[in-house]
């Protein structure tokens, strides 16, 4: 799946709640931001946190997998360009989102990407879908679809306003109240309503020989 994974479109801050208890105001339009692909991982593969990278985060989110191409899609027919759902994890070096003026490296780490197996979006009540996050079997967030800011049909068409969105590409909706700090040694499971799930183990970056 992670060979045809194109650009990974995010947005912040889409859960009033979550934008409260970080400090921010609401936003009065989608806060977007970009991923690569090269940190995507899939269930079970380990998140890596980086030595000096200091506070790390989980972020459970809606995953929405694009099945065909969007540009200045309406939101009457976002819902038809979602190939599936999965479960996703912005995993986030929080301490470096603070210091940086924007999160490209906060948000960027290998391995900050895990993506559980999509579930297929034709059929699925987007409005009804939630998404929730366990560390080490003790739940951690649970968000509802319907309480996002920006729903995820308005996002798909929004998006393509300006970013022709392409088969392959993923967007990470936002994640609910409730984000907290991983640690070596933590387990952390992202589930959705829908049945898509990822869960990953959290290590200790090592240095590693170069590879080019
Ligand atoms: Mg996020």
């Amino acid at each position: 799946m992670f060979s045809e994974v194109g650009k990974i479109v995010c947005v912040g801050r889409n859960y009033a709640r979550h934008a409260a208890e970080l400090g921010h105001a609401v936003p009065s339009e989608p806060l977007l931001f970009l991923k690569p692909p090269s940190a995507l991982i899939p269930e079970g593969a380990p998140i890596r946190v980086p030595p000096d990278a200091g506070r790390v985060d989980f972020e459970g989110e809606i995953g929405l997998l694009i099945g065909g191409r969007c540009r200045h899609t309406p939101e009457s027919r976002a819902w038809e360009q979602v190939a599936g759902v999965v479960a996703l994890n912005d995993v986030t070096a929080r301490a470096i989102q603070r210091r940086d003026h924007q999160w490209t490296r906060a948000k960027g780490f290998d391995t900050f990407c895990p993506v559980g197996l999509p579930v297929q979006a034709a059929g699925l009540d987007p409005e009804a879908l939630s998404v929730s996050t366990r560390v080490n079997g003790q739940s951690r967030q649970q968000g509802e679809a319907a309480d996002m800011i920006f729903p995820l049909r308005f996002l798909v068409s929004y998006i393509s306003r300006f970013m022709t969105l392409l088969p392959g590409d993923l967007l990470a909706t936002g994640t609910p109240e409730g984000v907290g700090r991983l640690r070596p040694g933590d387990a952390v499971e992202v589930s959705l309503s829908c049945g898509s799930s990822v869960s990953n183990p959290v290590e200790a970056d090592k240095p590693l020989a170069p590879t080019y």
